[in-house]
């Protein structure tokens, strides 16, 4: 039986309107909740990025603005911006894009934002918070995911999770807030044997490696809910022919735009045997923005003593 869409698209604009409706509220009393977003260099999918999150952030009522600098920006005078945006008593979140040009280095930067501020959770000490249970800003995508398995009703307790991946940014932070949940969790990686094997004890797989449709059906045991996180973008008509075979509007969207994205998961063999999945796009990419709007928030509300 084919899988049922988990709609990512449609719940990160149920969470969008709940920012906007909580700007309204602290808005009333008279307070403006503000998201600082730094871009260093000219990387396309950065820029497209970044201007996404502000667009949703302007549009659910939080202050933004996006400082930007050029690709040879040193480490130094980053710190210096950053610094500042800790002082601006009017700046509630900051969001650094990755990644950095080479001679920066990104942990740098991540350590130097006030953790009060800390938009993404990338600061050690969030990190540990997260761990350790303590609220704190989390990630956005998987912190986004949660909110997504949360608001489709979706029993979380006692699953086996599988996450393959291992960033800071994804996976690691996704493991902790599954096993939060009461999931068994199994951590996957370019080291793990037997990968498929692995992914096939999973109820829950969730796919964050970058590799264009990796994972096949022969990785999703039957009736197993599958999450993709991956973006990657398929540029060769004879690829987009392979990966969707007979998908007439996957190659008009092709002819125009000239590319494609694709997941890290087969989008004709997983949905065979998932009972949920995410597309791609429209699947965790919104959910990742929407969750940016709500952190915003809780930050300013955090900052303000009012959370
Ligand atoms: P990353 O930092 O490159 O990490 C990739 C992880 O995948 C690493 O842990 C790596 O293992 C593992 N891996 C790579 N190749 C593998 C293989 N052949 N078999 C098993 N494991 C393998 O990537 P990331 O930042 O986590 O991002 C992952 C994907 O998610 C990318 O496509 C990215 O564009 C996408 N993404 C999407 C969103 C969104 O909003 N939708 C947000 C962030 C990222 P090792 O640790 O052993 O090297």
């Amino acid at each position: 039986m084919p899988a049922h869409l988990l709609d990512g698209k449609r719940i990160a604009a149920e969470m969008r309107r709940q920012a906007a409706a909580e700007t309204a509220r602290l808005a009333a009393s008279g307070v403006v909740a503000s998201l600082a977003a730094v871009l260093v260099g000219e990387d396309p999918a950065s820029r497209v990025y970044v201007t996404s999150k502000t667009a949703a952030a302007r549009e659910a009522g939080i202050a933004e603005r996006t400082l930007r600098f050029g690709e040879d920006l040193s480490e130094d005078a980053l710190l210096r911006t950053i610094e500042e945006l800790n002082r601006d008593e009017g700046v509630d979140a900051i969001l650094v894009q990755l990644p950095l040009p080479r001679q920066i280095r990104a942990r740098r930067v991540l350590e130097a934002v006030d953790p009060a501020k800390d938009v993404d959770g990338f600061h050690p000490l969030n990190v540990g918070r997260l761990v350790q249970g303590i609220a704190a800003p989390a990630p956005c995508t998987p912190a986004g995911i949660m909110d997504m398995l949360r608001r489709e009703g979706i029993a979380l307790q006692g699953l086996r999770a599988v996450v393959l991946g291992r960033s800071d940014i994804v996976g690691k932070p996704m493991a902790t807030l599954l096993l939060q949940a009461h999931c068994t969790v199994t951590v996957a990686h370019s080291k793990t044997r037997d990968l498929p094997a692995v992914c096939r004890e999973a109820d829950l797989l969730v796919a964050a490696i970058g590799r264009p449709a990796f994972v096949t059906g022969d990785f999703v045991k039957e009736g197993a809910i599958v999450v993709d996180v991956g973006i990657n973008r398929v540029g060769r008509l004879e690829d987009v022919e392979r990966l969707f075979p007979g998908d007439a509007a996957r190659r008009a969207a092709f002819e125009r735009n000239g590319s494609t994205l694709v997941g890290d998961c087969d989008p004709v063999t997983v949905p065979l045997r998932a009972s949920r999945f995410t597309p791609v796009p429209g699947g965790v990419g919104p959910l990742t923005i929407a969750r940016l709007l709500l952190n915003t928030i809780e930050l300013a509300e955090r900052r303000r003593g009012t959370a």
